[in-house]
């Protein structure tokens, strides 16, 4: 048999020869005009792009041409199995015609449904397509089988920020190290919220390191979308009257709060645990904990178990040895960050340019960021050998919402956290796994200098 071309379970044909590769285009080079061939006929179930209404572009995600899908998964060879999410696998692939590398993502329908986490690979697949931003990864085909989702990405050849950090000297970074990739993940976050995207699951497990070694958020799946276009308008703050003007994130999201109770257990934020719902202010605590994690190997609030921890979240201040050797004014945007009151948290003000005034990102020139080497250079990979693929831990994100919807079979529980925002799609309704699936777009992302 030809295992190059066999077929998978997933639909994906693998092992690949080992021959002639290369990685995906270089992430938005200049505006060239594109020439693409005509929709390929393997296409598989989904609608064509715009039959799907309220498909929403927003201003940065119009240099994305979207086309009819121009790929399936016979398209792709598999190579070996980059990572596990949720509810799904990550591999990596090379594409038969253009020999590029690519991450994929398979997501089993039947799994979907019985953990009715429909609706949330939905909106991941919809926040992917929209964003278009040099720290979150990129989209370029979404498509569907009878049974699986398929999302192929731009592949992370750098692997898991987590993964780096536990390589490094007392698995942590220096102070300096640290604010250069809060800073990178500060940029993610406000341009999340600037089209109305709160990420809610940040750790480090969910950054992925370029080869260059910057970061690119990933993995959506607890992500929420503000149901207007790209949220409300950004209103502008001028701190300082010679300075450039700052974007007030935090007035596109205003008046989105979200119930879910959602998260990965140690980031968690006391409003979520509280169930009163929850603002983009989680993503401001979360950095708090990813700025503590970074530089001191722990996280502040991790116990011997969840209750702890959690009771740890909701009355405890972050511990700092009174020997660490961290500035001042790192210590203090930890304390702004992890504020257990959110409307007095670091960034509830004024969203992202708050954080960014912060002392501790004094020293940070925002606009050269992607100009600069990060402190971790990823090891040397071909892409192939996945060579800063290997550790993992179980750091499962929490999603209490969907499941004791499935232990109820969609019937809410009173007073349970979560429901009072349904998720998952009601199967009850629907006839046949086609429908429920119907709002996945199966698509071709060109971005800007693809030829
Ligand atoms: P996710 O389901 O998005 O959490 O992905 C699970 C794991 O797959 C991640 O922790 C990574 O190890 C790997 N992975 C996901 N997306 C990519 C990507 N674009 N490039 C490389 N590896 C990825």
């Amino acid at each position: 048999m030809d295992t190059a071309s066999s077929i998978g379970a997933d639909g994906l044909s693998g092992p690949a020869s080992m021959m002639n590769l290369s990685i995906p285009p270089g992430r938005r080079r200049a505006n060239t005009k594109t020439g693409r061939p005509p929709p390929s006929p393997n296409m598989s179930v989904g609608k064509p792009p715009g039959a799907k209404e309220g498909f929403r572009r927003t201003y940065s995600s119009a240099s994305i041409k979207v086309r009819q899908v121009e790929v399936g998964p016979s398209s792709f060879q598999k190579i070996k199995l980059l990572g596990r999410g949720d509810v799904g696998k990550v591999y990596l692939v090379r594409e038969k015609k253009s020999s590029k590398l690519y991450a994929m993502k398979v997501l089993s329908k039947k799994e979907m449904i019985e953990r009715k986490k429909i609706k949330r690979a939905l909106a991941e697949q919809e926040i992917l397509a929209t964003a278009n931003h040099p720290f979150i990864v990129t989209l370029y085909h979404s498509f569907q089988s009878e049974d699986f989702l398929y999302f192929c990405m731009e592949y992370c050849m750098g692997g898991e920020f987590f993964r780096a950090l536990q390589n490094k000297p007392g698995k942590c970074l220096k102070e300096d190290e640290a604010r250069f990739y809060a800073a990178e993940v500060v940029a993610a976050l406000e341009y999340l919220h600037l089209i109305g995207c709160v990420y809610r699951d940040l750790k480090p497990e969910n950054i992925l390191l370029h080869q260059s070694g910057h970061i690119m958020l990933s993995d959506f799946d607890l992500a929420k979308q503000h149901t207007s276009v790209g949220g409300r308008p950004a209103g502008v703050l001028r701190t300082d009257p010679n300075g450039p003007p700052l974007v007030d994130t935090r007035t596109c999201i205003s008046d989105f709060r979200t119930n879910s109770f959602v998260g990965t257990e140690e980031y968690i934020a006391p409003e979520v645990i509280n169930n009163k719902g929850h603002t983009a202010a989680v993503d401001w605590w979360t950095l708090g904990i990813l700025i503590y994690e970074m530089i001191f190997a722990t996280t502040p609030f991790k116990s011997n178990n969840r209750l702890n921890t959690f009771t740890n979240v909701l009355n405890a201040d972050p511990w700092f040895h009174p020997n660490a050797p961290v500035s001042p004014a790192c210590k203090d945007i930890i304390f702004r960050l992890l504020d257990k009151h959110e409307s007095t948290r670091l960034g509830s003000r004024s969203g992202a340019s708050e954080v960014k005034n912060h002392k501790w990102f004094s020293k940070i020139n925002w606009a050269l960021l992607r100009n600069q080497t990060p402190p971790i250079v990823p090891s040397t990979s071909n892409g192939i050998d996945a060579v800063n693929f290997r550790m993992m831990r179980d750091s499962k994100s929490l999603d209490l919402e969907s499941q004791v919807i499935a232990a109820t079979a969609g019937r809410p529980v009173p007073g349970t956290p979560g429901l009072n925002e349904p998720d998952g799609m009601d199967i009850g309704k629907s006839s046949s796994q086609e429908d429920l699936f119907q709002g996945f777009s199966s698509i071709t992302l060109l971005h800007d200098g693809e030829a």
